[in-house]
Formats: structure tokens, sequence, C-alpha cells
């Protein structure tokens, strides 16, 4: 008979504290360091070993609208200028189609996250896996967690799901969704990996020459695209994305045995990082990614597609002939996972007409960036400066669950705009608070006076529409506007690439 021998115990007795945050991301640390710092007894729960999920990989994009308004303030701007006092982070660069980028240290992310968390006062928890949630009749009432301590319960009044794939709405009972509407198919996944090595100038001059397609999205417009690549050689950090044909030249010779058709990635550069590609370009279709089997065949096949893409970049892409391997990140970027259905569900129309709501608690202005679940390359569509509402911030049907980052309350293609790091923490900012004031006035979530938030978010510097300011023209001077009606989407829509690693179920 076969038969279980779990010497582990229960750990302590069970905790209590006024907010739980579940998952260290981008959205989590905001959440923490705001609920703590507006003085709750704060837990944050993290399943690795380090702060910062996925966003401890990549550049943070979207500060700025796609008119160069700047929409992202309060602690994430703050978080960028700490990173930058320890040369871990380059300066906030413009972008036409993206608003705006900032090149970050992965590992000065790290220990700036944890040394923010720190000083707000909160607790954090390592290698601490939710696997249950704890509900009495409508009420989540906290979590038990799995460590190699034990298994522990922890109640709050509070639980904030940061997970990215809404695992604590999961376990409670709470709705969600996942992938579009027609088949559930979510966004490509990648695992991204940054070369060292590059040489700037060569890269730069590959840019600018209109034969390459770099951001084929300004072919139309010549004009433009002199605008930008002139503004190449003022920046060290920019987006890449376009060289379909060097793609394709690749592939006829057999060079190009990886399931994408444009070079995705951003040329990154912070003084402590100089002259780095983070490499956007393995990918995976039909991936589920609460579906721990294809997660693991995910995995295998990105990684094979690694060594193919540091081949092409070497032998192909002009300015890579030296380029090395730096690093790879440590977990799979999953786009888009559960998403916990709230109070309200932004949908996309809110974004693409600027819609505001009355209790708005945060800012957007990224475009609509869908990297095609069963196709290549990215449909995009252009925005305007968007509110997100605390309803969109609050789970439907169960009290005392919030959401913030990738399981926001939103459709699949709202959710390719407000899943960018600075957007996520502006949601982390504003849940973190909300759930402080719960605490601070001893109810649920859902009866915290909106506009006390939204007083106690714009005192603390968080842009929520009330501060917005047209743009600084001597900031903007030079940087091309695209126009609104420019065409949304480029390359073929939905057509699966074959090669043997794209992998579809
Ligand atoms: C490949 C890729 C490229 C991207 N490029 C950019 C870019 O260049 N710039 C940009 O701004 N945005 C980019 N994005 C979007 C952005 O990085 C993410 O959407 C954002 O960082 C998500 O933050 P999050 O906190 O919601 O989730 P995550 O970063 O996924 O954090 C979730 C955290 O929860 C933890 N967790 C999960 N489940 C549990 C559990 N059960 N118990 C405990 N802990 C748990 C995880 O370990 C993780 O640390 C990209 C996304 C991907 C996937």
């Amino acid at each position: 008979m076969e038969m279980t021998m779990d010497a582990r115990v229960q750990r302590t007795a069970d905790r209590t504290v006024d907010v739980l945050v579940v998952g260290g991301g981008a959205a989590g640390v905001a959440a923490t360091v705001a609920a703590a710092r507006n003085g709750a007894d704060t837990l944050l729960v993290e399943r690795a070993g380090f702060l910062g999920g996925i966003s401890a990989t990549l550049p943070w994009l979207g500060f700025h609208d796609q008119r160069y308004q700047q929409v992202v303030k309060g602690l994430p701007l703050e978080f960028v200028r700490r990173l930058q006092a320890v040369g871990g982070a380059g300066p906030i660069t413009l972008d036409p189609k993206c608003g705006s980028l900032v090149a970050v240290h992965p590992h000065l992310w790290k220990i700036v996250s944890l040394q923010l968390v720190r000083e707000a006062g909160a607790h954090v928890m390592f290698h601490t896996l939710v696997t249950e949630a704890l509900r009495d009749g409508d009420r989540i009432t906290g979590v038990v967690v799995e460590t190699k301590s034990g298994r522990e319960r922890i109640h709050a009044r509070t639980v904030i799901d940061c997970s990215g794939d809404g695992d604590v709405a999961a376990m409670a009972g709470a709705g969600w969704e996942k992938g579009r509407t027609a088949d559930g198919l979510v966004q490509a996944p990648t695992l991204v990996f940054r070369l060292g090595g590059v040489d700037d100038a060569a890269f730069k001059r590959a840019c600018q020459d209109p034969t390459s397609g770099y951001r084929e999205w300004f072919a139309p417009y010549p004009d433009l695209f002199a605008q930008m690549a002139a503004k190449l050689d003022e920046v060290d950090t920019y987006v890449l994305g376009g060289f379909a044909k060097l793609i394709e030249r690749a592939r006829e010779a057999g060079d190009a045995d990886f399931p994408q058709t444009r070079i995705v990635g951003v040329k990154v550069s912070t003084p402590n990082s100089p002259q780095e590609i983070s490499v956007v370009m393995t990918r995976v279709l039909g991936l589920d990614p609460t579906d721990v089997d294809l997660m693991t065949e995910a995995y295998t096949r990105v990684y094979d597609q690694i060594p193919r893409l540091v081949s092409f970049f070497r032998k192909w892409v002009p300015g890579c002939e030296h380029a090395y391997l730096v690093e790879i990140a440590p977990m799979l970027g999953v786009r888009e996972s559960r998403r916990i259905v709230g109070d309200y569900v932004l949908p996309a129309e809110d974004l693409v007409t600027g819609a505001r709501h009355p209790d708005d608690v945060a800012m957007g202005g990224y475009h609509i960036d869908i990297h095609r679940p069963s196709g290549s390359w990215v449909e995009s569509y252009n925005v305007q400066a968007y509110g997100i509402p605390l309803r969109s911030l609050v789970a439907a049907g169960v009290d005392g669950l919030m959401m913030a980052g990738k399981c926001l309350s939103a459709t699949h293609e709202a959710v390719a705009s407000t899943r960018v790091i600075p957007i996520c923490m502006a949601q982390g900012q504003a849940a973190g608070t909300a759930a402080a004031l719960a605490a601070r006035d001893g109810v649920s979530v859902r009866e915290v006076d909106a506009e006390a938030l939204r007083a106690v978010l714009v005192e603390q510097g968080a842009e929520i529409g009330t501060t917005l300011t047209p743009p600084d023209p001597e900031e903007i001077d030079g940087w091309p506007l695209l126009p609104q009606e420019a065409e949304q989407t480029t390359g073929e829509r939905d057509t699966a690439t074959t090669g043997e690693a794209a992998w579809v179920r």
C-alpha cells in the first residue's frame, strides 16, 4: 500500500495581517510598499527567491502615452529614480509607439525592490507558494502557504492577488477568464534573454537605413521615419521591431529556424549594463500557462530556440557579430493568464476612446500590444490616455479580494495595454493604498470611499487624471508623433508559423 510520510508539521500558529500580497512582481512590490507606507501590517509572499517577477528581466515601457503625456507617476517613477541613483537605470526615453521606456538593470532592481519593501516596514516570505484560499461565506479570509518548513495559514482583512495567474481568485472560487473570447488562446509567451557586446553605432546605422524595415509602422510616413532615425543618434535605449526582410533572407539560407518573423526586443543601456539587447523573440503557441505539463514542454522549446537566435544575431544582424549571451530570464515570460472578473471589466473601447471613470485610481496610455496567440509578430492598436477604475481592482462576488497587474479585471485586448510594468505598478499602488485604508477604517475594500482613496493617491504623487499636463515641448522636441489613424497593425494576422519549434496544439 502506498503511504505518504509527510514529516512536515504546521510551522507556526496561524498569523494574521491587515494586507496579504500574493506575488512579488511589479504589481506586488508596488502594492506592498503602498500598503505598508499607509500604515497597514503587510506581508508579501513570493514563490521565487527574488522580487520583481518578470519585471526583473525587462526595460520598463509606457510611462507616457502616445502623445507623450506622462500618465504614470507615483511609486513607479520613484522606483526609477531610486534605480538611477545607483546606476541601475538609464534615462526615461520617449518612443512614438510605446510612449516611453527606461532600461533597468535586472539585478539592481532585485536589490532595490527588496530594500523598498523592507524600508516601508513590510514583511516578505520567499520560496512560499500559495496553495489554497480560505473563505468564510462570501469573504476571503486568507490563504494556506507551503514552504520547506511546512504548511501555514495566513489570515488577512484584504488579500491582493498579484500572482499574474489569478491563483488566489481561482482557489477561492472567484470568477476569472483566460485568453481571447473566440478560442481562449492567450498571447504567446517568451523566454527573454540578453545579448552583450553589441556595437551600438553599427546597429543604429542598420536601423536608420530606410530599406531595413525597422519600425515598419513608419513605412507610410517617410518624414516621420527620418525624424525617428535622427532621434536614434541621441539615445542609448530604443525599441526594436521589424527587419522582416532580413529574417526572410536568413530563413531562405536555413539560418532562422525559430518561430518569429521580426526582430523583437529593446536595445538597452544602463551605467552597469551598457550596450545590450533584450531579445524578446522566443515563443511558443497554444500554451495554457496554468498547465504544468504544457509549461514544462514550453520551457523545453524556448530554451532550444535561444542558441538558434544567438547564431542568427551573430551571423545576420549588423553590430551583433561579436554579441554573446549575457543572461536568460529566470522565468518564462507569460504575457497573459487568468484575468480575475472584478466589479468592472475594463474593455478595449475605454482605451481607444481614452475613457475616464469617476473612481479612476491609475492611468495608462500604452498601445494595445497583442503578441499574436496563433501567429507571429504583434497586433497593435493605438490608444489614448485612459483611466483604470477601482472597480477593476476589486474581485466581483467575493469580499476582501483585490488584484493588480496581469490579472486585472480587463478584457484580453485591454490587458494587452495595462500589462506593461509601470501601469502594473500604478495599479499595485492603488490596490495597496485601498487595502490600507480598509484596514485603517475597519471596513471591507468594497466599502472604501473612492474619493478619499483618490485624494490619498494624488497626495502621494500618483497620476489619476487630475494632474495630467500636456507634454513639455522641449522634452518632445524632434520626436515624431504617429498619426492616431496610422495603420494599426502590420504583418500576417493569425498565420501560425510552421517551424517545428512553434508548437501549436
Ligand atoms: C516576454 C515578455 C516581455 C515583456 N516586455 C515588456 C517590456 O519590455 N516592458 C514592459 O514594461 N512590460 C513588458 N512586459 C509586460 C510586463 O513585464 C508584465 O506584464 C508585468 O511585469 C507583470 O507584472 P505582474 O506583477 O502582474 O506579474 P509577474 O511579474 O508575473 O509577477 C507575479 C509574481 O507572482 C509570483 N507567484 C505566482 N504564483 C504564485 C503563488 N501561487 N504563490 C506565490 N507567488 C506566486 C511569481 O513568482 C511572480 O514573482 C513583458 C511581458 C512578457 C511576458
